[in-house]
């Protein structure tokens, strides 16, 4: 079969590979539909990841050369012993994380830090860029409703439910969001489907500010913090905003996060920086906030993700702004994407 694989930085290859053996017990082999790129692949490519294995992996032992692609919908092409929830034919959603289900942290819920945690797309042999993959059944949803095309969104949205869920966004929440990415966008509507009220997002690209706007924000048309927060307190009665959340990974972007919450308030930030970065703690203790990271999802978040989708809560496809064909994945995706860009979600078809 061939696939996308990762060799190294600027290194990705369209290669010939072996198709998957018969699937074991739980295991399915699936057919990748539609397959998004993410910040954290393009990382990859330009140098700058940490987020493949480069020696094997201990759950999976995985190591690059790697078939990248973890935000995916596929077709079920075969099932192994004891599957019984999906069948041969069926379109799926794929959760890509992988977790022992049996270390303290699974037993917590909190499978993002399983220790033995692994991604298909990232720290597993198959991922979404291959003709086929084998996976897990327990990372198998039945898309059930949801377009194939919607389906490789419901990864990232996830990942923003998880953090709106966390930084506690609820009715009538006033939220700003800083940063217009895939992220950035999805927390916009994952604020709105939490019932805030008045949701602003800022990016320095106006463009993708303005269309991130359009799924339920106001563009805050400053681009320095102490401004930005100036605006938001000016929006809402001089307080400043219930709850920011960092989607940008930028110092300016936290500074703003930190500067626009009320007394009281909430950041959350999602956002993966690439360093530390000096954060004024003095208002952090005098005006009583609470700061919120997160990362991953946790199975139960990944649930309550499809559902909304599925329930038209969550219109996750509006963020996809290119589809493009697999061969095309250097020139028009890796190499667009590690570029200042207008592009929000860009989705590869891998099979028909
Ligand atoms: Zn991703
Ligand atoms: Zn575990």
């Amino acid at each position: 079969m061939r696939a996308a694989r990762l060799h190294g930085p600027a290194d990705i290859r369209i290669d010939e590979v072996d198709d998957p053996p018969d699937p074991g017990p739980h295991q399915v082999v699936v057919a990748p539909l539609w397959s998004g790129l993410c910040g954290t692949d393009v990382k990859e490519f330009t140098g700058h990841g940490g987020s493949v294995a480069a020696t094997p992996h201990p759950l999976t032992g995985a190591c690059i050369p790697l078939i990248l692609g973890h935000e995916f919908s596929a077709r079920v092409v075969a099932v192994g012993p004891n599957v019984d929830d999906v069948a041969a034919g069926d379109e799926v959603v794929v959760m890509p994380l992988q977790y022992c289900g049996r270390c303290a942290a699974c037993l917590a819920g909190r499978h993002t830090h399983c220790q033995l945690k692994a991604w298909t797309g990232l720290s597993s042999p198959w991922g979404g860029f291959g003709d086929l993959a084998l996976v897990e059944s327990y990372q198998l949803t039945p898309l059930d409703g949801i377009s194939a095309l919607a389906g490789a969104v419901v990864e990232p949205a996830a990942v923003a439910m998880n953090a709106a869920m966390r930084a506690g966004i609820g009715p009538g929440d006033s939220v700003f969001v800083a940063g217009a990415g895939a992220i950035g966008a999805l927390t916009v509507m994952a604020a709105r489907a939490a019932g805030a009220a008045s949701v602003y997002v800022f990016d320095p690209n106006s463009k993708r500010a303005e269309y991130v706007a359009a799924l339920g924000a106001e563009v805050v048309p400053e681009d320095e913090p102490a401004r930005i927060a100036q605006f938001l307190r000016d929006r809402t009665g001089g307080l400043g905003v219930d709850v920011s959340m960092d989607c940008a990974g930028k110092p300016q972007a936290m500074t703003a996060c930190v500067q626009a919450v009320r007394t009281g308030g909430k950041v959350g930030i999602p956002a993966v920086h690439p360093g530390s970065i000096p954060v004024d703690v003095r208002r952090l203790t005098r005006d009583d906030l609470t700061i919120v990271g997160s990362i991953g999802y946790s199975r139960e978040t990944w649930e309550k993700t499809v559902r909304m989708v599925r329930a038209g809560l969550l219109p996750v496809e509006r963020i996809v702004t290119a589809r493009i064909e697999r061969d095309q994945i250097v020139e028009k995706g890796f190499v667009v994407l590690a570029q200042p860009s207008h592009e929000i979600k860009v989705l590869v078809q891998v099979n028909r």
